[in-house]
C-alpha cells in the first residue's frame, strides 16, 4: 500500500510505469539524467493509487514536516466528479 506522505512528492510513493523507477526514486530520462518531472503516467498512477485509498473527497496538503492527508480537502474545490487527475499535482 502506497504511503502518499512518505516522499518528498507524494507522486514518488508510486513506482513509474513509464521509466519503470521505483517507489521513492525520481523519474529518470532515457539519457540517465533525472527528470525535472514525473511522467504523465505516474501522475495518473499515483492520482488513482491516492483516490483507491483515501477516496475522491481526499486531497494531500503540504505541512511544515512534509505531508498531510486532508480527507475532505477535494470537497467544495471539483465540480464534478472528472476529471480525477489532479488530486496531488
Ligand atoms: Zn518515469
Amino acid at each position: 500500500m502506497s504511503d502518499f506522505t512518505a516522499y518528498p512528492h507524494p507522486v514518488l510513493a508510486v513506482p513509474c510505469p513509464d521509466c519503470r523507477r521505483r517507489a521513492g526514486a525520481w523519474c529518470q530520462r532515457p539519457s540517465g539524467h533525472k527528470a525535472s518531472d514525473f511522467h504523465l503516467a505516474r501522475k495518473a498512477e499515483a492520482d488513482r493509487a491516492f483516490i483507491e485509498r483515501h477516496g475522491p473527497d481526499a486531497s494531500i496538503v503540504r505541512t511544515a514536516g512534509g505531508w498531510s492527508i486532508d480527507p475532505r480537502g477535494r470537497v467544495g474545490i471539483r465540480p464534478t466528479p472528472e476529471p480525477r487527475q489532479g488530486n496531488l499535482l
